[in-house]
């Protein structure tokens, strides 16, 4: 008999137990060479008092085999609790979210017949770093941060998953008209990647009118790539578009672990009913046997579940009067699956995960590619809690603390230039952005310009909140300027 590989287990809460009892007898019966460890995690462990959801021989499990199948998590509102796919994905750097959405027309309603994409979603950076701030009274900050190697890694990991599964086409989400640093980085890595992978066909959509697109005329798109926060929101919609959100399975891959999943949640609407739907787990732990080389366990497991679904077995999410054959419990469907291995689908495509994938599945930090560019501090955006007159007052009074080095440039409000010349219907806020520049003829500063401009600042009562420095970059400027400006 051939070797077992450990993978660790997480029943989850809600429906969890339920739909992944159904995935492992399904799983054994195919002949998978696993051994599955259980861990317990989620809601039990939360209340226990650990606001992390995940003790430590948990995490020993998890990072031994290195492989972790996990049923969908209740996070208890309020009470400080961390979400555990946040601290998962962080953790263990699991970069690429993969969330394939396929529409199984006419054996599941979708108003989206023709719908086949996968999500290529990065997991670590963007909007989710969770690095927030109250600053003023007023306002609050959240830094969005996009890294090239963070780019570059969920890009490459796009076009080799593209190359590895037969797909003809990457598209890029973003919104680099708005955001032209971050989102703009994102498409400069994407230009830089495309051009070593010529098979496969590109093209760019700004993330709003790509989503509409996506809605409207998904046969436009095989493989999607995109940031955390739009990937996350476009993956759900999808999702839903097959037909059902629990009929969709998603891969969390890393360098080193890597956590397989369903999209949805834990369900506690229908949980201990027995009539959940276990085929995104089940396509998730599909996903999860190609990862782990057992291509042909995981042809297998596939394609049972595709006759099942072609043969109008249904659970109650996904059952319609007319359409379905029977309405079946989870246990039920199960058992249909089960007999159905070693079948094929009829009418859908049957899926053939090739053995022995010679292409890497991913992406190492010696596969990236380093800038080393000089950098030059050339001045400072001071930032300021005020709100003791209007925005010339301000810009006047602080423009008469200028130094020789630093001079006054102009002061925004939530971006827009307000001094000089700001139109007197902007709305100002208690957050007050200054830019300070050396003349055009000094190419680089010392910090202590900076340090003798904070010293007549603060001297002289205002209340900095942060500074950000402005640095030129192989002589082009790191910052944006200001709308309006
Ligand atoms: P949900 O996905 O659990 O449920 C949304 C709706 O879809 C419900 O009506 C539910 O009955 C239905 N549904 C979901 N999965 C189904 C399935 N397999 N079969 C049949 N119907 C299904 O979303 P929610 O209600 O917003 O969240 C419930 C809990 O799940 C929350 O605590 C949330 O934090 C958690 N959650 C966890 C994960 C995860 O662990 N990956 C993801 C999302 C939400």
């Amino acid at each position: 008999m051939s070797e077992l590989t450990p993978i660790t287990v997480a029943y989850g809460d809600g429906i969890g137990p339920e739909i992944m009892e159904a995935t492992l007898r399904i799983l054994t019966a195919a002949g998978a060479r696993i051994a599955p460890e259980r861990i317990e995690i989620g809601e039990k462990v939360y209340l226990s008092g650990n606001t992390s959801g995940i003790p430590d021989e948990a995490w020993e499990s998890i990072r031994r085999t290195k492989v972790l199948l996990k049923a969908p998590i209740t996070t208890p509102y309020g009470g400080g609790y961390k979400s555990i796919n946040v601290t998962m994905r962080n953790a263990l750097g699991l970069y690429a979210n993969v969330r394939p959405c396929i529409a199984y027309h006419p054996f599941v309603r979708t108003l989206f017949p023709t719908l086949n994409v996968v999500i290529v979603r990065e997991n670590e950076e963007d909007l989710y770093a969770g690095i927030e701030y109250r600053q003023t009274a007023q306002v609050v900050q959240t830094l969005k941060i996009i890294s090239r190697p963070g780019c570059e890694k969920i890009i490459r990991y796009a076009f080799e998953y593209a190359m590895n599964n037969g797909r003809k086409k990457v598209s890029v989400f973003l919104k680099d008209n708005i955001m032209k640093m971050s989102d703009g980085l994102f498409r400069e890595v994407f230009d830089e990647v495309k051009v070593e992978y010529p098979e496969i066909e590109t093209d760019s959509y700004i993330i709003d009118i790509g989503a509409a697109k996506l809605a409207t005329a998904p046969e436009r798109f095989d493989v999607i790539v995109c940031e955390n926060l739009y990937g996350d929101i476009i993956s759900d919609i999808a999702a839903e578009m097959t037909g059902s959100v629990g009929l969709a399975g998603s891969a969390n891959i890393g360098n080193q672990c890597a956590m397989f999943e369903a999209i949805h949640g834990s369900a506690p609407d229908i949980a201990g009913q027995g009539i959940a739907n276990p085929s995104g787990i089940l396509l998730g732990a599909v996903m999860m046997l190609v990862h782990i080389g057992q291509n042909d366990i995981a042809s297998k497991v596939h394609n049972a579940w595709l006759r099942t679904i072609e043969d109008g077995n249904h659970t109650v999410d996904i059952f319609r009067m007319g359409l379905s054959k029977a309405k079946l419990t989870t246990h039920q469907f199960s058992n249909e699956v089960i007999e159905n291995l070693g079948k094929e689908p009829v009418k859908l495509i049957p899926v053939k995960y090739a053995a022995g994938n010679t292409r890497k599945s991913n992406i190492q930090d010696s596969d990236l590619h380093y800038t080393h560019p000089t950098k030059d501090l050339v001045g400072i955006d001071v930032f300021f809690d005020w709100n003791k007159g209007t925005a010339r007052e301000f810009g006047d009074t602080i423009n008469a603390l200028s130094t020789d080095q630093l001079v006054l440039q102009m002061v925004s409000n939530r971006g827009a230039k307000v001094w000089p010349d700001g139109f007197a219907e902007t709305f100002c806020t208690d957050h007050w952005r200054a830019r300070f520049k050396c003349p055009d003829d000094v190419k680089s500063l010392p910090y202590s310009a900076v340090l003798d401009l904070m010293h007549r600042l603060v001297g002289a009562g205002y209340y900095v909140i942060k500074t950000e420095n402005l640095y030129f970059f192989d002589g082009k400027p790191g910052y944006t300027r200001a709308q309006g400006q």
